[in-house]
């Protein structure tokens, strides 16, 4: 039994519902992702049958709402998806990170009906990738800094400028694409409007290769027009379009539980077959100890992911609660993982073994959806207000 499995625990807080999502998406993962996930990561290529398996098992459009051909889930719901996807393979966690998170929860509270009808279905069919692109050469903790500026113009809107470090734009049909309305300063004229791929005027760098294996992407906006109708987000809507990315923190909070387990997993396995110094690994009080930590700290990581994201429901997570429940996961995996990398000894340092991997993966979630130094800011500013 690896730990993972320990039933009392690993239940502790769901319905029967959410358990059954959480043993579905775990099997999944186990048997036909981790086998390959070094694969997927070599390759660079995106897993679209990976996303196929995932839609046809209905997980995938567990955050788009049942009228448009999701199953209506909740933040809860999608965590538990992400954390079983990170624990078996990193590639797939993050192929799937956008249609279980932010972009589709933007669009679906905040986009018209019409929007709605014409993304969501394809979303939740595994069909259409969406991306999200916020960041900036010069814009990337410091947002408010963006300048792809958005101008009205008749019945359509014309966007100029660009982004950086966009993942999946190489197979994404759709982008949520955040711009400045005005040259106001501030957050104010911040809003979000929706780029179909091929719209003339937008174009894509070739990738950026990356430590975690998916490539990383530049979008450029010449004089591209697009018609108002798509419009996700306009003027003052920032605020709006920032509470659906305390989402997105739970969520990279729980990939990064899913990878510390992954290769908690891992260790507790290669202790009891690996003979040192008389023994087992698993024999020696030092090793033993350093799985009681691991497992001590990702027990109480999830525990937080899983307050923040129960605690929104179908609405989104609260800044605070997703701030602590994602400063404490992103770091708890890098100490986790690196006393895994540790329990290998020399072939934790060798690619087909599993802990270097683990190690590399658990590095990603202090970068995205908001850095650990910008999430205290917020934890301070709300306990000092
Ligand atoms: C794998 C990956 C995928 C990504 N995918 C996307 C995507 O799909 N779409 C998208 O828009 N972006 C994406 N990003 C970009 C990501 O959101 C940014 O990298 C992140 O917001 C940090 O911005 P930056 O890289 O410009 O770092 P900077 O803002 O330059 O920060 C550099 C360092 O300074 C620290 N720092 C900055 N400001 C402060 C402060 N006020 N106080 C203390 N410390 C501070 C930061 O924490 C960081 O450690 C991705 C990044 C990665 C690594």
């Amino acid at each position: 039994m690896t730990t993972e499995e320990i039933p009392v625990l690993a239940q502790f807080g769901l319905t029967g519902e959410q358990a059954e999502i959480r043993a579905l998406a775990r099997k999944i993962a186990q048997d036909r992702f981790k086998p390959r996930s070094l694969e997927w990561e070599e390759t660079g290529k995106f897993p679209w049958e990976n996303m196929e398996i995932l839609a046809k098992a209905g997980l995938l459009g567990a955050s788009v709402p049942e009228e448009y051909g999701g199953a209506g889930g909740t933040w809860l719901d999608a965590a538990l998806i992400l954390e079983q996807l990170g624990s078996a393979c990193y590639v797939t966690a993050m192929a799937a990170l956008g249609e279980l998170g932010v972009q589709i929860r933007a669009i679906a509270a905040y986009g018209t009906e019409e929007q709605k009808r014409r993304f969501l279905p394809d979303v939740a069919a595994g069909k259409r990738i969406c991306a999200v692109s916020m960041t900036e050469a010069d814009a990337g903790s410091d947002i408010w800094a963006m300048r792809t500026k958005a101008v009205v113009d008749g019945d359509d809107v014309v966007v100029n400028g660009g982004k950086v470090l966009c993942s999946r734009a190489d197979v994404a049909g759709l982008f949520i694409v955040y711009v400045r309305w005005s040259d106001d300063p501030g957050t104010r004229p911040i809003g979000a409007v929706l780029i179909e791929r091929g719209t003339p005027g937008f174009t894509i760098s070739p990738g950026r290769k990356t430590l975690g294996g998916e490539d990383l992407y530049d979008l450029t906006f010449e004089n591209c027009r697009i018609p108002s109708s798509n419009v996700l987000v306009r003027e003052d809507g920032f605020r709006r379009m920032l509470t659906a990315f305390n989402g997105q923190r739970c969520l990279n909070a729980s990939i990064s539980v899913g990878i510390a387990q992954g290769a908690q997993d891992a260790a507790v396995e290669y202790v009891k077959t690996r003979s040192q110094g008389g023994g087992l690994l698993g024999d020696h009080q030092g090793i033993r100890w350093m799985l009681a930590d691991n497992e001590v700290e990702i027990q109480a990581a999830r525990q937080l992911v899983w307050r923040a994201a129960a605690n929104a429901a179908q609405a989104f997570p609260s800044r605070h609660e997703a701030a602590v429940a994602k400063v404490n996961a992103n770091e708890m995996a890098l100490r986790v993982t690196d006393r895994v990398l540790q329990i290998f000894g020399g072939n934790g340092w060798v690619k087909e073994m599993p802990a270097e991997r683990y190690l590399r993966w658990a590095r990603y979630g202090p970068l995205g959806g908001g850095t650990p130094q910008i999430q205290r800011n917020a934890i301070a500013r709300e306990l000092l207000k």
